[in-house]
């Protein structure tokens, strides 16, 4: 047994080998330490291998499921070898691998989640230039690019793969997040030749042309190394998977990681699933909405007339006349996840009642399109349109599984009660073997009342004894010779006949050969299914679509959302936006308008601490975000230009996980902004510089503000503590002060909330303090000390020097022309003058020396 054991953890060597013995399944080694520490289960000895006792862990066999759920949360994969051979004296029972299960490349209904998809992402680099390939495998999604290193952790965060195909090197090298799942493989599975191999084979095309990816060279290294990998866990061909696309550069708005989690689309800066702009506007009623709308969030587009496609339909859908959107949605609340459903088709794992779920979902495909054949839906364009054609009866298949299955199949095949009556002749006669063997009982019994004389006399049935007829110990004497000792009981005998052996035989081969021909015609029917795999996709995909759709109508509905307006002009006019969630938190939000062009291009925030900075930066980008998806947005109005990338500097906690501290954070992210920003992309800056010296942080802010307004010319939300800051408007025409404020109550705080022109005039940060239960003493001292240092007057040093400006010149022109006029050139002598000349260009401002 242990050699059987041995054998097979020789061939998966990194995963979790879980190995069934009787209703156990065990773990040996290190993987029994690994698991107990994992999953709670306790660790035991047993016999010896090479003198030492062997460890293992077991889990109960009815609890797998549960234990491969939390096993594969924590990004383990797992290997499940059962008893395949029969139970016999000699030697160990055979054992196989079944299933291997990973954290990308699950399938199972109990281990998926229903509102999230599960991808796998293979990356490959070399010189610089990385390939990526990724798949969702329970809907056949499969998708390539390549990318440079500097944009690999955005990639990774929108794609958000369960787990990660890389080599040992690639591992080492590329900074992936902490806890990704990681399968490291050879350098040899990225071969070119082997991965177009592997793709034309499994596209059935004769070479890659036609999906557009010849140049992407390591783009299809990366996707050959994928699928090899994938069809190795699934031991199967994947049927499904039939293509693949390359994905544009340009596809979408490009948000980096610290985007995508301050602004909170799918997970709260905490990771819960609530509140975020997600959980607020989901209003879908099947799981392949739900987890559609999650990746539109994600992946914001820059196509217009897609985008305008979308719209029209929530736009008809939520039209007040009709409220289409309900009517849709009370069909679609019916639907099983058909997208998941048509995958364990392809893969041959689909359970009878998937297959149930599914006739009854096309069952109700008539009733949808007399939905959409309504006058009031023409209003939703072509795009609803086709989402209808693409929703057509499947009549033919639902009629497939209506003639094939019983109206409530069992739930596992193997207790037969799947297949239904009239279908088959040979399983109806074999049923009936079984059916009538009741009646027959009833009349042997009488039949042998009245030959023996023995009046309570009975025939019976038991699993272990098979059939029998059971005399009393008083009536022995009566038992007549032809009647066989099967069992002796207390108070009985129980006998057989010839006649009722015969019958045994007949009656349990038919019950046995019931379940072999229910089991044929399954697979059967599986196959025939499989023709279908690639519409049933589409069928899946066009319901999560108008789901999503509907679901944004139904959003627009109950949060008062405004259909955004989209222009060519250089622009984000927002008329008294709101911030989704924040909104749902507060009683009485307060709503406040954005105006960003050319001629007002960054807007500086100033005011107190909690006086919704923050939540006005982000309401900004969330509408714009949101309006790039197709879905109505939380303004009276709003009108938005071209926009390319969102970036966010907002507030950082240490990642000292990755070993930065805050403030280097902050600057990797300005950094990033400061390189890559373009005039059409939108940029957050939350406080910057704050986690150095107050001088050093205040150059830095006022550096980056003047680079976002002059060089990348971004549309910019600038929100600060400097009030400095606030005198750039005088210098950077397209800079504009504006300021949330507060005002003081008998001795309390009250935020207005209210965005205003002009800067701030008071910070209110002792005020906050007090409101946050900073002890009165302190708060009397800091007002003390506060007093005396505004008595020293203007602030001195560093920052006065940046910010003194005299008359018309600019603060460095100012300082190199006073610098010049104190030189004396007969003074200096060759290395000095070089000298001056560097300090001059420095403080030009020109750090490049
Ligand atoms: P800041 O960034 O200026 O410190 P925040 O944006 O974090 O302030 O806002 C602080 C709190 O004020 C929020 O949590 C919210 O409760 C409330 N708030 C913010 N903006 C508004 C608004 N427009 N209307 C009503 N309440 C708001």
């Amino acid at each position: 047994m242990m050699q059987q054991y041995l054998r097979i953890k020789a061939e998966h060597p990194d995963v979790l080998v879980l190995y069934r013995m009787g209703d156990f399944y065990e773990l040996f080694f290190d993987d029994a330490v690994k698991a107990s520490r994992l999953l709670g289960i306790t660790l035991t000895t047993r016999g010896q291998s090479a003198g030492n006792p062997i460890r293992m862990a077991g889990v109960p066999y009815h609890a797998l499921e549960q234990y491969l759920a939390k096993l594969v949360k924590m990004g383990e994969s797992a290997v499940i070898c059962e008893q395949v051979g029969e139970v016999t004296n000699k030697g160990p029972v055979e054992r196989k691998v079944t299933r291997i299960i990973t954290p990308g490349t699950i399938t199972d209904a109990a281990l998926l989640s229903d509102a999230r998809d599960t991808s796998v992402l293979a990356l490959h680099q070399r010189e610089g230039g990385i390939g990526l390939a990724w798949l969702t495998l329970s809907s056949g999604r499969f998708r390539i690019k390549e990318i440079t290193a500097a944009s690999l952790s955005a990639e990774l965060a929108r794609i958000a793969p369960a787990e990660v195909i890389l080599t040992d090197a690639d591992a080492q090298s590329l900074p992936l997040p902490a806890g990704t799942a990681i399968k490291r493989v050879t350098e040899l599975d990225f071969d070119h030749h082997a991965a177009e191999r592997e793709l034309t084979r499994q596209f059935q095309t004769r070479d890659l042309a036609g999906f557009g990816c010849a140049g992407l060279h390591l783009g299809v290294c990366a996707a050959g190394a994928l699928l090899a990998y994938v069809r190795h866990t699934q031991q199967s061909a994947l049927p499904h998977v039939t293509g693949l696309s390359v994905e544009r550069e340009d596809e979408f708005i490009r948000m980096d990681a610290a985007t995508r989690r301050n602004l909170e689309l799918t997970e709260t800066l905490r990771g819960d699933p609530a509140p975020t702009l997600a959980s607020v506007l989901d209003r879908t009623v099947t799981s392949m909405g739900a987890r559609l709308m999650r990746h539109w969030l994600h992946h914001p587009l820059t196509d217009r007339e897609i985008i305008e496609g979308r719209l029209e339909v929530v736009a008809a859908l939520a039209a007040p006349a009709a409220k289409l959107f309900q009517t849709i949605q009370g069909v679609l609340a019916q639907w099983v996840d058909i997208e998941r459903v048509t995958t364990r088709i392809a893969l041959r794992t689909a359970r009878p009642r998937d297959l149930s779920g599914l006739r009854d979902t096309l069952a109700r495909l008539p009733e949808l399109e007399a939905i959409l054949a309504q006058e009031a839906c023409a209003a939703g364009g072509p795009q609803l349109a086709r989402l209808r054609d693409r929703l057509a009866p499947r009549s033919a298949l639902h009629a497939l599984l209506a003639a094939s299955l019983k109206d409530e199949p069992a739930v596992v095949l193997r207790e037969g009660g799947v297949i239904r009556d009239g279908l088959d002749a040979e399983l109806d006669e074999l049923r009936a073997m079984q059916g009538n063997a009741g009646a027959f009982l009833l009349a042997l019994e009488a039949r042998e009342r009245g030959r023996t004389g023995i009046a309570n006399l009975r025939v019976e049935f038991n699993k272990v004894h098979g059939f029998y007829i059971e005399v009393t110990q008083g009536q022995l004497d009566k038992v007549p010779d032809d009647y066989r000792r099967r069992q002796t009981l207390k108070n009985a005998e129980r006998f057989i006949t010839p006649e009722l052996k015969a019958f045994e035989d007949k009656a349990l081969s038919a019950g046995e050969r019931a379940l072999a021909r229910e089991k044929f015609l399954y697979e059967a029917l599986l196959d025939r299914l499989l023709a279908d795999v690639p519409g049933l996709h589409d069928l899946a995909a066009a319901a999560a679509e108008l789901d999503t759709l509907a679901g944004f109508s139904a959003a627009s509905v109950s949060l008062g959302l405004t259909r955004p307006v989209f222009t060519a002009e250089d622009r984000i006019e927002i008329r008294s936006g709101r911030h989704l969630v924040v909104e749902q938190q507060v009683g009485n939000f307060i709503a406040n308008d954005t105006d960003l062009s050319r001629s007002k291009q960054l807007l500086l925030i100033t005011g107190p601490n909690m006086g919704g900075k923050s939540t006005y930066m982000r309401q900004v980008a969330q509408i714009v975000l949101l309006a790039h998806t197709g879905a109505f947005v939380p303004c009276e109005y709003s009108q938005i230009g071209p926009v390319d990338q969102i970036f966010t500097r907002i507030g950082s906690a240490d990642d000292l996980a990755g070993g930065r501290s805050t403030f280097m954070v902050e600057m990797t992210e300005a950094a990033n902004i400061l390189h890559n920003a373009t005039a059409r992309s939108l940029v957050l800056i939350d406080e910057i510089g704050r986690g150095t010296s107050t001088f050093d942080g205040l150059a830095l802010a006022y550096a980056i503000a003047r680079h976002l307004a002059e060089v990348t010319r971004s549309y910019s939300l600038f929100a600060t503590h400097y009030f400095e800051l606030t005198r750039l408007q005088a210098e950077l025409p397209n800079l504009a002060n504006v300021h949330l404020d507060a005002v003081e109550h008998r001795d309390r705080i009250v935020f207005l909330h209210k965005l205003e022109a002009g800067p701030a005039n008071q910070s209110y940060g002792l005020q906050v303090a007090a409101l946050a239960g900073v002890p009165k003493a302190v708060i009397r001292a800091a007002r003390r000390h506060l007093a005396e240092l505004e008595e020293l007057g203007a602030p001195q040093g560093p920052q006065a020097d940046l910010f003194a400006q005299p008359a018309a010149a600019k603060p460095a022109e100012h300082r190199v022309l006073q610098a010049l006029s104190d030189i004396d050139p007969d003074d200096l002598s060759p290395k000095e003058a070089l000298e001056t000349l560097y300090m001059l260009k420095r403080a030009a401002g020109d750090s490049a020396r």
